[in-house]
C-alpha cells in the first residue's frame, strides 16, 4: 500500500508526502519551512514522523526548505550522487546519502531516472511497496520512450506539465529565459506531456498527476484539458479509464491510495 499527497507542486516549491504503513517519505523539500510543515500537520504527519527526505535536485524550488528542516529535525537525506556535496552543505545535523542507483527506505523500493535539466543532476523517481508502484517526475524538457517505459508499470504517475508554449511565447520572460525553459534541458510543455501519456496508452497508469505548472504560462485548466484530450485521442476516457488531477502550488488538495 502507498499513499501518495502532493503537498504543493509548481515553480515557487515542491513536496510530495510518500507513504507507507511503515515508512514515510519527503520527495523534495521545497518553499519554506512553515509552508512544508504546515501542510504535513494537514495530513497528520509530524516532521519527526518523516523517515527519509529525497531530493530529485538541487534547485531551489526543491530544497529551499532543507536548511530549517535540517535544523529542527535529523531527518537521513537522500540525494543524487553528484549533487551529493551541494546538499550536504546546505543541511545541518542530518546524515545525507548519495544515490547511485535503485535503494530502499524502509519498506519502500526506490528507483531513478534521469532527467534532462539544467541542473548539475536532477532524478525522476519510482516508489514501490509490495505490488503498488508510484512515479515522480518533473523538471525534465525530453519526451523518450525511456521515460515511458519508466513510468509504464505504475498504477499512478506524476508528471510535469511546466507551460503552454503559447502563453509562454507571448508572455513577459526575457528571451533568455524563455529559451532555457523551452530547450531539451528545461521543462515539459503541455504538448509535451500529452505526448507521454499517448505513448502511455496500454499501460498500468490509471491515475495522473500534473504537476510543476508554471503560475505566469499556465492554468489548470489548460493542462488538464490538454491531458484529457490527449487520452481521448487514445480512446482512453478521462473519469472512466484514467482520472487526471492537476496539483497546486500553494494547497494540499490531491490525495492518492495505491492497494
Ligand atoms: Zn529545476
Ligand atoms: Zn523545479
Amino acid at each position: 500500500m502507498l499513499k501518495i499527497f502532493p503537498l504543493f507542486s509548481g515553480s515557487k516549491g515542491n513536496s510530495t508526502l510518500i507513504r507507507s504503513e511503515q515508512t514515510v517519505i519527503l520527495l523534495d523539500a521545497g518553499f519554506t519551512y512553515h509552508a512544508l510543515t504546515n501542510a504535513l500537520s494537514e495530513r497528520g504527519v509530524a516532521p519527526k514522523d518523516v523517515n527519509a527526505i529525497v531530493i530529485s535536485h538541487e534547485h531551489a524550488d526543491h530544497i529551499g526548505a532543507l536548511p530549517m528542516w535540517t535544523k529542527h529535525t535529523p531527518t537521513h537525506v537522500y540525494a543524487p550522487a553528484p549533487i551529493e556535496d551541494v546538499v550536504r552543505q546546505r543541511v545541518y545535523s542530518s546524515q545525507v546519502s548519495a544515490i547511485d542507483g535503485s535503494f530502499r527506505i524502509g519498506d519502500i523500493g526506490v528507483e531513478t531516472f534521469e532527467c534532462s535539466h539544467d541542473a548539475t543532476c536532477c532524478f525522476g523517481y519510482k516508489f514501490t511497496c509490495g505490488a503498488s508502484k508510484f512515479a515522480c517526475v518533473t523538471d525534465t524538457g525530453c519526451v523518450t520512450d525511456a521515460l515511458a517505459d519508466f513510468l509504464r508499470d505504475c498504477q499512478a504517475v506524476m508528471l510535469e506539465s511546466n507551460h503552454d508554449e503559447d502563453m509562454l511565447k507571448r508572455g513577459e520572460y526575457s528571451y533568455r529565459l524563455k529559451r532555457r525553459i523551452l530547450s531539451p534541458c528545461g521543462h515539459l510543455s503541455n504538448a509535451q506531456t500529452a505526448e507521454v501519456l499517448k505513448k502511455l496508452k496500454g499501460s498500468c497508469v490509471k491515475t495522473v498527476v500534473l504537476a510543476h505548472l508554471s503560475e505566469n504560462n499556465n492554468t489548470k485548466e489548460i493542462a488538464f484539458n490538454s491531458a484529457v484530450n490527449a487520452c481521448l485521442s487514445c480512446g482512453v476516457v478521462e473519469g472512466r479509464d484514467i482520472v487526471i488531477y492537476v496539483a497546486d502550488q500553494y494547497k494540499n488538495e490531491v490525495s492518492l491510495c495505491l492497494d
